[in-house]
């Protein structure tokens, strides 16, 4: 393998480089198994650093893959060509919490659930809250415009940051966006930034969009005979003047394998919404009573209202159950996090149920159907015969069956390396020359994150 040109390592102090072969091994995966080669791991400690650092690797044209905690399901961390991971982990300061101007600024490396923590003293949250959230960064989750299920009501990450410093490719910083809440100056790069997979640059530090905390919630589970008749009723939450902060979709699949695990899910039951308010305490009644009024109609067969959090935590029994018992079905899981217009979910998963029988497979999907965000799971085993062909056919078919419906590839996971082959699909040459320009304008000699995304 090439070695690290001696210009790159004296660009940091010696004791902000993990050079040994077990730190490099380690550095070299992400969440989706994959593995690429490191030849250092920098800790840089602030963005001085992170711009030295970036300048020397310009200066030899050696590929930095910038890590937050590794948790990327796609492969966006993953080196494709010997490169320095430039981990943010020694980046982890909370600058400033300015409530009254509903801002916090924040270092990448600041991990999102110590964030939550900080800002809940302050009666203020981030709105972003991918189920990684305890262990997932602020920097790895702007560079994916990472979501949750507060999505359907708060936004993504994009919705929710409105400014950063970014030093790009040149080791050049660029400071983006305002610290206001509006702002009509220039073009959005900060936009362009978020959902980059480090492809332009190492956000170095965000300023993020803070909503107050809600000071009520209450959850709802409604079960319903059909999944046609479950997407209507999203589309009637939708619709309605309450916009609920959780609207979360379980399939047929789902729900068969954690009916005997929970309690209350009937036999007859083929799709299953788990739906969250939020607001003050004195409306909150009156909210859940709205939302539940619209979860109710043809087809809904029982709606199970929470009076308080604990009996919510056991609604959402059946959502949380699923995830371990989906790692205990087959060796291998291939997650997607594809997207629809909300009432293409019924033609999705009915699509999904055709796919599944014609490639004999077990598919599961659920998500966060407010947004049309569905989590498609293919299972199998590699050491089954053809399975993984199997899966890789079905996945290609998904795909096409996404667009076709209006959707795109991912809601929250991003493209990383998984998902590139795809991409010339999902968008069109134009678009698609645009963006590699906007590529080549942050980081003419290529060195961030090749290989990723759109790049
Ligand atoms: C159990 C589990 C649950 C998950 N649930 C969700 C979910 O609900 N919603 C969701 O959206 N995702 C989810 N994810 C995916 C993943 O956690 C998110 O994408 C997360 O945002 C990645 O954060 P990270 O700190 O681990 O970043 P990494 O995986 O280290 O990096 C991700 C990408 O960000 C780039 N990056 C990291 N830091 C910076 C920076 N400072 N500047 C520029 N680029 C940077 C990296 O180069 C890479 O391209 C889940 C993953 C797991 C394992």
């Amino acid at each position: 393998m090439t070695t690290l040109p001696s210009t790159v390592l004296a660009a940091l102090p010696p004791d902000a480089w993990l050079l040994d072969d077990a730190s490099r091994h380690v550095y070299g995966f992400d969440n989706s198994k994959r593995h690429g080669p490191v030849l250092g791991v920098a800790l840089p400690s602030d963005e001085a650093q992170v711009q030295a650092l970036v300048r020397a690797c310009a200066a030899e044209r050696t590929p930095v893959v910038i890590r937050g905690r590794g948790t990327a399901t796609t492969g966006a961390a993953v080196p494709v060509a010997p490169s320095v991971v430039l981990s943010c982990e020694r980046m982890q300061r909370i600058e400033r919490i300015e409530i009254a101007n509903r801002l916090a600024v924040v270092e990448p490396g600041v991990i999102n659930g110590d964030l939550q923590k900080r800002l809940k003293a302050h009666g203020a949250f981030w709105p972003p809250d991918p189920t990684s959230a305890p262990y997932s960064t602020i920097g790895g989750n702007l560079a994916c415009n990472a979501g949750g299920p507060r999505a359907v009501k708060y936004g993504a990450c994009r919705d929710n940051v409105l400014g950063l410093r970014v030093v790009t490719g040149t080791g050049e910083i660029t400071v983006t966006g305002s610290f206001t809440t509006k702002g009509a100056v220039g073009l959005d790069l900060t936009r362009l930034v978020v959902g980059a997979e480090g492809t332009l640059g190492v956000i170095t530090a965000a300023t993020l969009r803070l909503s107050p905390l809600p000071a009520a919630t209450r959850a709802l589970r409604a079960l319903y005979a059909s999944v046609e008749a479950a997407a209507d009723a999203v589309g009637r939450l939708l619709g309605g003047p309450d916009t609920p902060c959780a609207i979360e979709f379980m399939d047929t699949k789902a729900l068969d394998l954690v009916r005997s695990r929970v309690p209350g899910i009937a036999a007859e039951a083929r799709a299953l919404l788990m739906i969250e308010v939020d607001g003050s305490i004195d409306s909150i009644d009156a909210t859940a009573l709205a939302v539940r009024e619209l979860a109710l109609g043809d087809g809904c067969i029982g709606a199970d209202a929470a009076t308080n959090a604990s009996d919510g935590e056991l609604l959402w029994a059946a959502r949380k159950a699923l995830s371990p018992v989906l790692r205990s079905l087959a060796p291998r899981k291939i997650n997607e996090d594809v997207v629809v217009p909300v009432m293409r979910l019924p033609a999705l998963v009915s699509g999904v149920e055709r796919l599944a029988q014609r490639h004999d497979l077990l598919i599961v999907c659920f998500g966060h159907a407010g947004n049309g965000n569905l989590h498609v799971n293919l299972l199998f085993d590699p050491a089954n015969g053809d399975s993984r062909e199997r899966a890789n056919a079905a996945l290609d078919e998904l795909f096409d069956l996404v667009l076709a419906l209006g959707g795109t590839l991912s809601g929250e996971h991003g493209i990383g390396l998984d998902k590139r082959p795809f991409v010339a699909r999902a968008i069109d040459a134009t678009s698609l020359h645009l963006m590699r320009q906007i590529k080549a304008a942050f980081d003419p000699f290529g060195i961030m994150n090749p290989g990723k995304g759109v790049s």
